[in-house]
């Protein structure tokens, strides 16, 4: 093989080489917005699970006056919501307004998602 076509080989596998680079990385960009809005939907998807049990709850207290109290039901609403916050925070998910929805980098503390844990814990 001549030196020429060594180097026109090279040339080509570098170029190709190069695209295959391009490709990785636009793929990697997409598997990032997928699992953000994945994210996303998981958690609106909890709300409105947790909204119609809500609802639900309150057409059953209308019928029946043995359940219980608002007060109650008020508290053991809002702990499932910190509950639910947090699971999604230790799954490594922002729950904050600032990167909603978004991966937490190698699990980085973000203080505020905490500051939203903390306020749900303390009212
Ligand atoms: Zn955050």
């Amino acid at each position: 093989m001549s030196d020429i076509k060594i180097e026109e080989l090279l040339k080509q596998v570098n170029q190709e080489l190069n695209q295959l680079f391009e490709t990785v990385n636009t793929l990697s960009e997409e598997v990032t917005r997928l699992t953000n809005e994945n994210n996303r939907l998981r958690m609106q998807q909890y709300q409105a699970v947790e909204q119609m049990e809500l609802n639900s709850l309150k057409d059953k207290e209308d019928q029946d006056s043995q359940t219980i109290s608002q007060p109650e039901q008020t508290l053991k609403n809002r702990q499932s919501g910190q509950a639910r916050l947090q699971t999604f925070y230790n799954d490594g998910i922002h729950i904050c307004h600032h990167y909603f929805g978004s991966k937490r980098e190698t699990n980085e503390e973000c203080i505020f998602c905490q500051d939203i844990i903390d306020s749900l814990g303390e009212q």
